[in-house]
């Protein structure tokens, strides 16, 4: 499609990232491929004062089909792929106390990790490897849908709708181009830019009827969800390090302790006869205190997730802005009613994600899904 080439009001020249996505939607060479972020369906209609209930993702999709992208995929699909390693990775460390440092951390905050590599290089070690839902989106992308759609990498334009500003900033790193060709992710764009994108375009979204996702990378669990959510990414690991240790299914919210929204909660869990301590932080100040602790050996942690927006993706920097009102709680509502709606509750049961390890990555933690899926993080300080 071609139909934002021509902005009439110009807003489109405001930002870089949006310009040089009217120039890929206008090349006919180019595979328009977008992936919304979890915590963008529970904020992006606000700016049009949309009813929570009216603004929903699939309205979202049917109005991004409408600038002319041609591919409207879903993180979520990723979210569930970085479970399934990093889940696995916590396990192959619990496994082998003796070689790994601890606490692990989750790693798909690029405004925690690179907090770490200023302030803390000494904990890297005890990253996660495995990439955001965002990178592992781009590295997928441009691979296997690349194949499935028999084009090269670089015909392939990807981006990425996020509620984040530091995404910007990690899409650009130079670790983060498994192909050769360039960008996993070619550009990344805020809640706050697509509300102006829609804008600009004229879409009139009272009169748009929900679209579904493309297929295959729109495929997405109710864990992978409520990652846009402080808490949501222990959660949803545990739920299946749950089903990877002992072969079964815990019922869906037996991890719900870990939800809230105080900076720094901690809870205790039981796994198949092994005790797991997380902990839950959100916003860099209460990071900062929660390190010290562990630094002092005041406290101690197995698995500890970090989000550095108050209140985790929901309320994070690329989010609509309300003078005096934090909307991260009611946003996070929302991710927590979809993952609960959802037929499909655990990242492991996500059939596409099923395929994709069957057809082309094998299991996880394999040569290749440590190829595409995890990184280095003392590269690209
Ligand atoms: Fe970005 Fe904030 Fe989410 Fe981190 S918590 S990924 S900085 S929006």
């Amino acid at each position: 499609g071609q139909c934002i080439t021509h902005c009439p009001v110009g807003a489109l020249r405001e930002r870089d990232d949006l310009n040089e996505l009217v120039y890929a939607i206008a090349d006919k060479k180019k595979v328009v491929v977008a992936q919304i972020a979890p915590a963008v369906r529970a904020a992006w209609g606000e700016r049009f004062g949309l009813k929570r209930e009216d603004a929903t993702v699939k309205r979202l999709v049917a109005a991004l089909r409408r600038t002319g992208i041609d591919y409207v995929f879903d993180t979520n699909f990723t979210a569930d792929l970085t479970i399934m390693e990093e889940a696995n990775e916590f396990i192959e460390r619990l496994k082998n106390k003796d070689k790994y440092k601890f606490p692990m951390f989750t790693s798909c905050c690029p405004g925690w990790v690179r907090f770490v590599k200023y302030e803390y290089p000494e904990l890297l070690p005890n990253l996660s490897t495995a990439k955001s839902p965002q990178q592992m989106f781009g590295a997928i992308a441009k691979t296997y849908y690349a194949q499935q759609l028999g084009v090269e990498p670089e015909e392939i334009y990807c981006l990425s709708i996020m509620p984040c500003t530091a995404k910007k900033y990690e899409s650009q790193m130079a670790c983060m181009d498994v192909t050769g060709t360039g960008p996993d992710v070619d550009s990344v764009i805020t809640t706050r830019e697509v509300g102006r994108l829609i804008r600009a375009e004229h879409i009139q979204l009272e009169h748009l009827k929900e679209e579904e996702f493309d297929e295959p990378l729109g495929c997405g669990s109710g864990a992978a969800v409520i990652f846009g959510a402080t808490g949501g990414v222990m959660e949803a690991a545990l739920r299946s390090a749950y089903y990877f240790l002992t072969g079964e299914n815990p019922a869906p919210d037996a991890f719900k302790v870990v939800r809230g929204q105080d900076g720094v909660r901690e809870a205790e869990v039981e796994i198949a006869g092994t005790k797991v301590r997380a902990a839950v932080v959100s916003g860099l100040g209460n990071t900062r205190r929660l390190i010290e602790r562990i630094k002092k050996g005041e406290a101690e942690y197995d698995f500890v997730e970090v989000m550095a927006c108050p209140g985790g993706c929901a309320g994070g920097g690329g989010q609509p802005i309300h003078d005096n009102l934090e909307l991260a709680k009611e946003r996070g509502d929302v991710l927590y009613e979809l993952d609960a709606e959802n037929e499909i509750r655990f990242s492991h049961e996500n059939p596409a994600v099923q395929e994709l390890y069957r057809s082309f990555l094998e299991k996880p933690l394999s040569h290749k899904s440590h190829e595409l899926l995890h990184t280095d993080h003392s590269l690209g300080i």
